[in-house]
């Protein structure tokens, strides 16, 4: 039975799930300014705190567990808020079990290998969580926005002619069923951001001098592409949202509120994969106990025997053995 803040959460991630199949019109089916009317801006601050609590204490078991990884996806628009979402949903996470690969133009090396062969060298390990920042996608996004870049990409004629961008959805969807067949969980999320809220943040990157090294020329070159993007998001999110890997798209016109969603939608798969701590064996767990005695026997003068269980008496399983100052009275 899933506990109430488990079932809270599917719930107010349900209205961004991607119904797979589902034939998407982004504009008309998702609301960049949406956020729920019984959350407000305010409480969400202590909200993502408790959420990233949860984080923590999942992203610790999926490490200790040592099977399932999980790859989140976060693909969005310019300015739509991709590195404050990752700041903020992953803070306080063990950076040991996690890590961030941002994707760029791709090098003339991984340009001589399939489209795929960059990213499948920055999937998680058993046990970790990989952020893609921007992935994958890109290849039916930019470049299918900006049909040069395909070019550059040294296809022979026979791969390109047809429908490319089909091949390329059914592959992408066949590279995730391999991957969650293998005990991999992909959360995918699309931050999905206004024209108007980005031609304000656009502005907010001019108007502040310390912000001015965020705003790129290319930024605004792309916004003129919008309609192509919002066409090509549409399709994507028409084609690769399967019930193995879907899409989440989080409304991204006010900040707060896409970083508590993206944190609740990567905690609810971290709680549906469920990882446990491993419990050891009987004998394992009969040879623990004897050396506890032992240690116990070493307390010095005054000091408790185990002093962790003095002082946390309700979170230890095990008897009591010893006395403070004294040495256990048995084995
Ligand atoms: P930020 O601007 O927030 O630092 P960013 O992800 O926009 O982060 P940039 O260095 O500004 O990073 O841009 C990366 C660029 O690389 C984007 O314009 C993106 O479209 C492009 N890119 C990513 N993948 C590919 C690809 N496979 N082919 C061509 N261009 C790509
Ligand atoms: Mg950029």
């Amino acid at each position: 039975m899933a506990k109430p803040a488990e079932k809270r959460i599917a719930k107010f991630i349900k209205p961004f799930r991607v119904r797979p199949g589902a034939s998407v019109h982004l504009a008309k089916d998702f609301d960049p300014g949406y956020k729920a009317s019984f959350l407000h801006k305010k409480e969400s601050v202590d909200l993502l705190h408790r959420v990233n609590g949860l984080l923590v204490d999942y992203q610790a078991r999926l490490a200790a567990d040592d099977q399932h990884g999980v790859l989140v996806v976060l693909q969005a628009l310019d300015a739509a808020g991709k590195d404050g979402t990752i700041r903020h949903v992953m803070s306080g996470v063990n950076p040991q079990g996690v890590h961030v690969s941002s994707f760029k133009v791709p090098s003339a090396e991984e340009l001589n290998h399939d489209y795929l062969w960059r990213y499948a060298q920055r999937l998680p390990g058993r046990g970790e969580i990989a952020i893609f920042n921007r992935s994958h996608y890109e290849e039916v996004l930019v470049v299918r926005v900006h049909r040069e870049l395909l070019d550059r990409q040294k296809l022979p004629d026979e791969c390109k002619a047809g429908n490319i961008w089909k091949r390329r959805y059914r592959a992408i969807n066949n590279f995730e069923r391999h991957l969650a067949d293998n005990g991999f969980r992909i959360v995918k999320l699309f931050l999905n951001l206004s024209r108007e809220e980005q031609r304000i943040r656009f502005l907010r990157r001019i108007d502040l001098a310390d912000h001015n090294w965020k705003f790129s020329a290319a930024d605004v070159r792309e916004r003129q592409r919008w309609d192509d993007y919002q066409a090509a998001f549409s399709e994507m999110l028409s084609h690769t949202s399967t019930k193995w890997a879907p899409w989440y798209v989080i409304p991204a016109d006010h900040k707060w509120f896409a970083r508590i969603s993206a944190a609740a939608i990567i905690a609810h798969s971290l709680i549906e994969i469920s990882p446990q701590y491993p419990q050891v064996s009987a004998e394992v767990r009969d040879a623990l106990l004897k050396t506890r005695v032992e240690l116990e026997a070493e307390a010095p003068e005054g000091a408790a025997a185990d002093p962790y269980q003095a002082e946390h008496p309700e979170e230890v399983s095990v008897p009591k053995t010893g006395t403070a100052g004294g040495r256990p009275s048995r084995v």
